[in-house]
C-alpha cells in the first residue's frame, strides 16, 4: 500500500524545485495531484503529463499564490475538479536578499506577499472544504533562515518565521476539526532559489552541515509525505526542520 494512496494533494509552485520534487515524490505514493505555477509556464504545462505516467490524476493551475482572489478560485476548482482536498502544500516562495540598510521597500513587500500572505490565502480559503471534509494535513515550507535568521535575508527571515506562528496557530484552531498543520524548515537544498549563491557562500554553507552534503528536493519531499500520511497522524503545530543537522 502507497503512503498517499488515493490522497488528493495540493501543491504550490511545483514548476521546478522542491515543489516540483514533492509533486513527484507524491505521486509515486498514489496521491492525485493538483499543483500551481506561476512564470515558468512551459514547466507547469509539462509537468501534469510527467505525473500522470505514475498512474495517478495530475492537474496544474496557472495562479499567483499572493493573489487572494486567485487563491480562492484556485481552491474553488482544484474541489470541484478533484472532488476533495486532503493535502495542501504551500511551497511557493521567493528570495529579494538585500541588507536591510539597502533593502527597498518593494523587496520587503514582494517577499511577504509572495511567502507570508500566500499562506492566508490559501489557507483560509481551503479550511472551508477541510472542515467539512473533518480531515486534512496542512505543510508550510519555512526555512531554517526563519528559525535562525541570516544576513541580507531580512525580509524572507521574517516571513518565514511568520509561517511557524500562522503554522502553530493553525494547529491549534483546526486541530479539533481533524486538520493539522505542520511546517518543514529546510536547511540548504540544491534548487535555483540556492543556484543564484557563490561558490564560496556555499562551500562556506557546507562546512556547517554535519552530514557534509546539500541537502535535495527529495529530501524535502520525503517529510512532506511523512506529514501528508497517516504516519503522522498525532502530529500537529510542529516544524520538522530537514537541514543535515545544520541547525543543531
Ligand atoms: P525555486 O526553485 O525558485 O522554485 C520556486 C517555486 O515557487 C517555483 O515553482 C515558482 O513558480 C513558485 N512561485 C514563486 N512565486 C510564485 C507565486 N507568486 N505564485 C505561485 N508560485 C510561485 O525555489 P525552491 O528552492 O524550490 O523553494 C521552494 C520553497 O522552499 C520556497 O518557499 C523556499 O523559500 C523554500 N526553501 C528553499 C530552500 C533552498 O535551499 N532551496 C531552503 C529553505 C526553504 P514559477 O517559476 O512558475 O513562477
Amino acid at each position: 500500500m502507497k503512503l498517499l494512496q488515493d490522497k488528493v494533494a495540493l501543491i504550490t509552485g511545483a514548476s521546478k524545485g522542491i515543489g516540483r520534487g514533492i509533486a513527484i515524490q507524491f505521486a509515486k505514493q498514489g496521491a492525485n495531484i493538483a499543483f500551481t505555477y506561476l512564470s515558468s509556464i512551459e514547466q507547469g504545462e509539462a509537468l501534469a503529463a510527467e505525473l500522470e505516467a505514475f498512474g495517478i490524476k495530475a492537474k496544474g493551475y496557472r495562479s499567483d499564490a499572493s493573489s487572494t482572489l486567485q487563491a480562492e478560485e484556485l481552491i474553488s476548482n482544484v474541489s470541484v475538479d478533484f472532488g476533495r482536498i486532503d493535502i495542501l502544500v504551500n511551497n511557493a516562495g521567493i528570495t529579494k536578499d538585500n541588507l536591510l540598510m539597502r533593502m527597498t521597500e518593494e523587496q520587503w513587500d514582494d517577499v511577504m506577499r509572495i511567502n507570508l500572505k500566500s499562506i492566508f490565502n490559501t489557507t483560509r480559503a481551503i479550511t472551508k472544504v477541510m472542515m467539512k471534509q473533518r480531515s486534512g494535513s496542512i505543510i508550510n515550507i519555512t526555512s531554517i533562515v526563519g528559525i535562525k535568521g541570516n544576513a541580507g535575508q531580512s525580509n524572507y527571515a521574517a516571513s518565514k518565521a511568520g509561517m511557524i506562528g500562522f503554522t502553530k496557530s493553525m494547529a491549534l484552531e483546526l486541530g479539533s476539526r481533524g486538520i493539522r498543520c505542520n511546517a518543514v524548515a529546510p536547511g540548504f537544498i540544491e534548487t535555483e532559489m540556492t543556484g543564484k549563491l557563490s561558490e564560496e557562500v556555499v562551500k562556506g554553507w557546507l562546512t556547517t552541515i554535519p552530514l557534509k552534503r546539500v541537502g535535495t528536493a527529495d529530501d524535502v519531499a520525503n517529510a512532506c509525505v511523512f506529514l501528508g500520511s497517516e504516519m503522522s497522524s498525532y502530529i500537529t503545530g510542529q516544524t520538522l526542520t530537514v537541514c543535515g543537522g545544520m541547525l543543531t
